[in-house]
């Protein structure tokens, strides 16, 4: 076989050009003017998952982040690298490349041209002032250490690098380019691979209870029970679906189902429709009921406290007479009946995979990497950033704010000179 010649040396080469590649190689090369950088990515364009980010607006961040909005690996890690490079200092960050951000509901940051073009556009704009080389189009498929560093091979072209950092994101929206590939590399340079799953993704029900609802959103608790661990719990807003259910609390406790469903099959996903409220408190709320407005019925009671539609698919699946009053309301109809309304199993049979899912929880074991620089403690002048680490944040600008953090200890890592 031919044996390849580097046909391009670069002091550091970047694969992948998402939100942390990107990112990385601007940190880098504001801080060490002169090296020479190239981002390699594998699509024909780059950030395509910026522009579909939070419905084409791209949420960037959150005003409020802290390390309990992950999962994943080592919480104080999680904390350390995210106080390098803090909210402030990614707000201050985009409105120095000219993107203004402003805060929405639950505390998120968008854009104020509601346009995630312009997040994409100034990155690639501030990456190209600084003199970062950005080559689209080429998919790395190796990386061999060498006496200078690494060789780097796409399947038009061999790369030599003193430094090589790896930010090809995890397996979630595949046709984006981000599908996985990365961990091969990594685990080829000595890391091991805590087993991914789908996180921020739909979940698919069996039955016929939600199919009806379809398009009917409502506030919730859910809980995911695993056999051997405390419950997880998310309150916000689900949306059933034809295929199941969504919405930001659906999407939120997925990962926790996907991950415990890997050690035990029999894990469920519960709903509470009335957050806050407990079994004997609704119970009481029924009984009272029934003394204050005898001739209410039931069905209209529950309709004050839950959507139309989903208080009578509930009465129709315990079995009790839509138009019973609360005075004569059977005693086991009543007990069933608040217990449903705290603890409504959920079948969830799947997921609606990668192709449906924002993130990928499990990646590269955050203990294998050094949190004040993002290096590999496997393998000399590697680093690592992004998503395709074992951490995963909950929805609401945390993924990003995770690759801006990340890229940020890893930029001032590599704009020192190399060990
Ligand atoms: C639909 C959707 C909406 C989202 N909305 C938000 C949001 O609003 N806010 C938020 O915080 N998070 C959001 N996320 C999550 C967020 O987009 C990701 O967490 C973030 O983009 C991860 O950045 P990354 O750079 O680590 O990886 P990626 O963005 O996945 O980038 C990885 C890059 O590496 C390239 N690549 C992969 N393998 C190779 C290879 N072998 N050679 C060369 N290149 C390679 C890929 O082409 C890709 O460009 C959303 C995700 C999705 C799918």
């Amino acid at each position: 076989m031919l044996k390849t010649v580097p046909s391009e040396v670069v002091d550091v080469a970047i694969v992948g050009g998402g939100a942390a590649g990107l990112a990385t190689a601007i940190f880098a090369a504001r801080r060490a003017p002169g090296t020479s950088i190239a981002v390699l990515d594998g699509a024909r364009s780059l950030g395509a998952k910026i522009l579909v980010a939070g419905g084409g607006r791209c949420n960037v961040t959150n005003r409020i982040v802290t390390p309990a909005d992950y999962s994943g690996g080592s919480r104080n890690t999680i904390r350390r690298i995210l106080s390098e490079f803090p909210v402030e200092e990614t707000v201050a960050f985009f409105r120095e490349i000219g993107v203004d951000l402003r805060e929405e509901e639950h505390g998120k940051l968008f854009p104020t041209t509601n346009r995630a073009r312009t997040v994409l556009d100034a990155l690639l704009n501030e990456a190209d002032c600084r003199g970062v080389c950005v080559r689209p189009a080429q998919r790395v498929t190796a990386i061999r250490t060498t006496d200078f560093g690494f060789q780097i091979e796409t399947p038009a072209k061999t790369f030599a690098a003193g430094r090589v950092v790896l930010a090809t994101g995890g397996r979630s929206l595949p046709k984006t380019g981000s599908d996985g590939g990365g961990y091969a590399l990594a685990r080829h340079l000595g890391h091991a691979l805590v087993r991914t799953a789908p996180a921020l993704v739909p979940l698919i029900l069996a039955g016929d209870f939600h199919a009806p609802l379809a398009g009917i959103a409502q506030d919730v608790e859910l809980a995911v029970k695993p056999a051997d661990a405390k419950a997880i719990r998310v309150t916000g807003a689900m949306l059933w679906t034809h295929f199941g259910a969504s919405g930001p609390a659906v999407l939120d406790i997925s990962r926790h189902w996907l991950r415990a469903r890997l050690v035990d099959r029999e894990v469920g996903v519960h709903v509470n429709f009335l957050p806050g409220q407990e079994f004997n408190g609704v119970d009481e709320m029924l009984r009272t009921l029934a003394t204050s407005q005898p001739k209410a019925s039931v069905s209209k009671a529950l309709s004050r406290l839950l959507p139309n539609r989903v208080a009578d698919a509930v009465l129709v699946a315990l079995e009790i007479d839509r138009s019973v009053t609360a005075a004569n309301l059977p005693k086991d109809q009543r007990r069933k009946l608040a217990h449903a309304l705290v603890d409504w199993p959920l079948q969830v049979t799947d997921s609606r995979g990668y192709a449906h899912a924002e993130v990928t929880a499990g990646g590269v074991p955050l203990s294998e990497i050094d949190p004040r620089t993002m290096a590999s403690r496997k393998c000399p002048n590697l680093f690592l950033v992004g998503e395709i680490l074992d951490v995963d944040g909950r929805i609401g600008g945390f993924n990003f704010q995770w690759a801006w953090s990340s890229a940020f200890v890893a930029g001032a890592a590599i704009a020192k000179p190399r060990t």
